[in-house]
């Protein structure tokens, strides 16, 4: 859950133009949680207790969902699993009940009973290593987001069977991101914007009317380095990639998103895809979705879902669109060649 994707041209560019009212600056804060960097800019009403209360709610988000840590709820499902089903509060109820959604619809391609195969690679974490082929044998039959049974009524997660492992990395930090749209929304914030570790998310409207520019990480350039810019209303944008999350042995590089079929690092000529999309759980989960279902399924995906638009960054540079992407996207690095 590390990475700083899309970069924000807005902060630098337009500071002056979507400034504070009654003040020069914007109000910033940054703090490690969730994974990763968090950067909260407020810029147009807000106030340091706003901060306060956004960086305490994404703490509370992280205490309740990681899979990395003792004492969540998640680990308390996980540690039930094929026993008893556990209560767990509303958001965790929300954001499983979310994830399931994209499994279901992906057939399994998203799946958040990845868990197992997660802790299996351990990529980008202490211990990464390529597993046995029997390990991922043995492991697969555990990942089913089937066998998870919600029960709304009770707001209890059971996982089936013993062993199972929920893990919400893909789709979390998404929903901390719309938290953090409705908190601004309760405090009367009229723009901000929400960078969590690359899951960007733009909010109200800039002072001078003029959309907000989002750009979109170079998956070959250094961190910060953009290859495109979106311009938008309000909404977000999350990019999924195989660059920032990897290990390499033998010449091989290893990322973290998962085939369900195979236990491996999905395989194929895809390098990263960004999805555009009012909510950051949707974006959140289907960038997650549309880059381990690939392009073609991806993007027939995406034509069915309104207000959703995609764009996939492939091995050779080339860019492919979803239909209404290529309108709200312009090209700054000729280094890549929009495809068709
Ligand atoms: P990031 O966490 O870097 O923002 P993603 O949103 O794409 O990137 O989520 C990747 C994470 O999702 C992985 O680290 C892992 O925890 C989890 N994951 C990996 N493969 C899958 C999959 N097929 N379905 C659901 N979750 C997955
Ligand atoms: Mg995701």
């Amino acid at each position: 859950m590390r990475r700083i994707i899309p970069v924000l041209l807005c902060l630098s560019l337009s500071l002056n133009a979507c400034a504070r009212t009654g003040s020069r600056d914007p109000l910033r804060g940054s703090e490690y949680v969730l994974g990763t960097i968090c950067t909260i800019s407020l810029l147009d009403g807000g106030s340091e207790a706003v901060l306060e209360a956004v960086f305490a709610r994404l703490r509370e988000i992280e205490a309740r969902m990681s899979a990395n840590r003792d004492g969540t709820e998640i680990a308390a499902v996980n540690d039930a699993a094929g026993k008893s089903p556990v209560r767990v509060s509303a958001d965790t109820l929300y954001v499983v009940r979310k994830a399931l959604e994209y499994a279901r619809l992906s057939d399994g391609a998203f799946d958040p009973t990845i868990g197992p195969v997660v802790k299996l690679w351990n990529i980008g974490l202490e211990g990464e290593r390529v597993p046995e082929a029997r390990e991922i044998k043995e492991t697969l039959p555990l990942v089913d987001w089937r066998s998870v049974v919600l029960d709304e009524r009770s707001s209890t997660v059971f996982l089936r069977r013993a062993g199972m492992r929920l893990d919400l990395g893909a789709i979390a930090k998404g929903y901390a991101a719309d938290e953090t749209a409705r908190i601004l929304g309760e405090r009367r914030v009229r723009a901000a914007v929400v960078d969590l570790g690359g899951n960007v998310l733009v909010y109200g409207k800039k002072t001078d009317g003029s959309p907000w520019r989002v750009g979109v990480q170079n998956p070959f350039g250094d961190r910060g380095t953009y290859l495109g810019i979106v311009s938008m209303g309000a909404g977000t944008v999350v990019t999924s990639g195989i660059y920032e999350r990897f290990f390499e042995q033998d010449g091989k590089r290893y990322h973290h998103i998962l085939d369900t079929r195979t236990g491996r690092p999905v395989e194929s000529d895809l390098v990263s895809v960004t999805v555009i999309a009012p909510s950051s759980i949707d974006a959140d989960g289907l960038s997650t979705t549309l880059f381990a279902l690939g392009r073609e399924r991806g993007l027939a995906l995406v034509k069915t879902l309104p207000g959703v638009e995609a764009v996939y960054v492939d091995d050779r540079r080339r860019l492919y669109f979803s239909a209404g992407a290529s309108k709200i996207f312009s090209l700054t690095d000729k280094g890549f060649t929009p495809a068709e």
